[in-house]
């Protein structure tokens, strides 16, 4: 047969089962009897299509019908054959239980699938079949429900499956009315009266598929998706109907499960102040983004421009930043956590923390990028405030002794390493005592502020500047030799003496004195700050009893 590919053709399209081959997921070809069975008008509308327009979301046991079906494509080994029931969906959206058998071939590295699919529900069943031992033994073993009824409702069979969820004993069963028996009372008239002008040939044989709650012998409802058949005899008389249901009640309460579930999602996304988005990773499109991005970003989501405009917004200075965290998560997959600045249309400055997560699909491959991000601007700035008010004085805006002296040793360390020599200079104002005396405290206060900005005018970058006491200050310098240390020293001190201060109608002028250390980088081992301290004090004191307004080297 493979090698008459006209022999092949009339098997394919003249078959009475539905026939179609896939590759790539997608339909390739197909028969008639497929486009028939699916309720599609012609071939072209199936094939070159994706294999799940043949199914519906979810099967009977909520798993989801793509996912399934691939599995078991993926399962079988090259020419050998599969068979499972699995519930397929017509254009018309209706859905069949079908019996379908795949098998897949390979060719120079091409796959195809050949799969065969024979309708479970939509049966024509006829008397004999229905009275054939094997026919009531494959019904029998089903998992879905069968039923037979005469022309009043009666119930002449059951199978196992259905007898066991509506009686402990089937054959209590047989006989008895199905409306009666099966039917929640409030839709058993009705029903009836259906099923009665069905029997008249009054309608026309009906083979929609359709759900009706079920009553157990429990008294439970359950819902079954049935599809009936009309049996007639020999003449063409109605005689009865053949039934398959199965039962879709869990799958109904999954689909709802996770409807709330979404819903609840949904409005918690739309109501929290991050913005939570979801990103395609081959497309640069934005799949979904929550409406915090418009408040926090002060625009919408441009969709046409998507992340161009994105990084348009993003400021300058951060931008290299953003881009690689970026980069490093859609190729390396690494989660990406990043604190960046934007500017808003109307020029305000705001801090966005973000963090995104790579989505991969069951091949390890990155599908998606998920991410969050929030406004931090006040939170930043009061972070920003707290670390100020820990580190720096609050009168001169200094260093305060605590973080100069924790500073100090970073940069002792890595004079360390540099071996540069580290030189501290210790300041105490000259007879201070007298200018608060003389003009009051807060006039000394404003001296203070005035000497701090004389130092640090003569200190460079990568100087250490601190109180460390009320009207001392210590400076670290590093990357000098002795004398260069000593010149800035005296350098400050001579500023400081030709100052003119005016402040509050007075004209003040003050001096200092310093006391300097120096620490040759082999020459401690810890504690290398105190040592410095002690030997600048003792300078520092020995400047003051020589007269003060003098720098004095230990
Ligand atoms: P000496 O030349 O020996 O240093 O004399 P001095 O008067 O400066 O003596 P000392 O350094 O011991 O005096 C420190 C004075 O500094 C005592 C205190 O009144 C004043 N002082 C300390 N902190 C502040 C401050 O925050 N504001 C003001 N206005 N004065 C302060
Ligand atoms: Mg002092
Ligand atoms: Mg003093």
């Amino acid at each position: 047969m493979i090698n008459n590919p006209n022999l092949y053709l009339n098997f394919f399209h003249n078959n009475n089962n539905a026939f179609m081959i896939i590759k790539d997921k997608k339909i390739i070809d197909c028969n008639d009897r497929m486009v028939n069975l699916f309720n599609y008008k012609s071939r072209e509308d199936i094939i070159d299509q994706f294999n799940f327009i043949l199914f519906p979301n979810n099967q009977p046991n909520g798993l989801s019908s793509v996912v399934e079906f691939h599995k078991i494509l993926n399962s079988i080994d090259n020419n050998c054959n599969r068979t499972f029931n699995f519930v397929c969906v017509k254009s018309n959206l209706t859905e069949f239980e079908a019996e379908i058998s795949i098998s897949n071939h390979r060719d120079n590295n091409d796959t195809f699938t050949f799969v065969t699919i024979r309708c479970i529900t939509d049966f024509t069943y006829d008397k004999k079949l229905l009275e054939s031992e094997q026919f009531k033994k494959y019904i029998n073993a089903s998992s879905n429900y069968f039923v037979a009824l005469d022309n009043t409702g009666n119930i002449n069979f059951v199978n196992k499956s259905l007898g066991a969820l509506l009686a402990n004993d089937s054959n209590y069963l047989i006989g008895k009315n199905w409306f009666d028996i099966a039917l929640p009372t409030n839709i058993r008239s009705k029903i009836k009266s259906i099923f009665n002008n069905l029997m008249k040939g009054f309608i026309r044989e009906n083979q929609e598929i359709y759900n009706q709650p079920l009553l157990t012998k429990s008294g439970e409802k359950r819902i079954v998706m049935w599809s009936n058949s009309i049996l007639k005899d020999e003449c063409g008389n109605i005689i009865g109907t053949l039934s398959s249901g199965h039962d879709i009640t869990d799958k109904l309460q999954i689909q709802k499960q996770l409807m709330e579930v979404e819903t609840n999602f949904q409005q918690l996304l739309e109501n929290i102040n991050e913005i939570f988005w979801v990103k395609n990773i081959n497309t640069e499109d934005m799949i979904y983004i929550s409406s915090a991005f418009e408040h926090i970003f002060g625009q919408k989501w441009d969709y046409k421009n998507g992340i161009k405009n994105f990084y348009a917004s993003v400021h300058p200075a951060d931008l290299v930043n953003v881009k690689a965290s970026f980069n490093k998560l859609t190729e390396f997959g690494s989660i990406s956590q990043l604190e960046y600045r934007i500017i808003k249309p109307d020029n305000s400055i705001r801090w966005i923390y973000s963090r995104a997560f790579p989505v991969k699909n069951k091949d390890n491959k990155i599908i998606r990028i998920v991410g969050v991000a929030e406004d931090i601007t006040e939170r930043k700035e009061l972070q920003d405030s707290l670390y100020k008010m820990a580190t720096t004085d609050y009168l001169t805006g200094s260093y305060n002794r605590q973080h100069f002296l924790k500073t100090s040793e970073g940069f002792i360390a890595y004079a360390r390493l540099t071996r540069e020599l580290v030189s501290l200079l210790m300041l105490d104002i000259d007879y201070f005592k007298k200018v608060n005396d003389t003009y009051g405290h807060s006039i000394g206060d404003e001296v203070l502020k005035e000497l701090v900005k004389t130092c640090t005018s003569v200190l460079g970058e990568k100087d250490l500047f601190g109180r460390i006491g009320g009207e001392e200050f210590a400076i670290i310098l590093t990357g000098y030799n002795r004398d260069e240390a000593f010149k800035i020293a005296e350098k400050i001190r001579k500023k400081v003496e030709d100052l003119t201060l005016k402040i509050g109608g007075y004209t003040i002028r003050i001096t200092i004195s310093i006391g300097m250390s120096m620490l040759e980088n082999s020459k401690c081992d810890s504690d290398c700050i105190s040592n410095l301290l002690n030997n600048a004090d003792k300078a520092l004191y020995q400047a003051k009893n020589s007269g003060r307004n003098k720098t004095v080297i230990f």
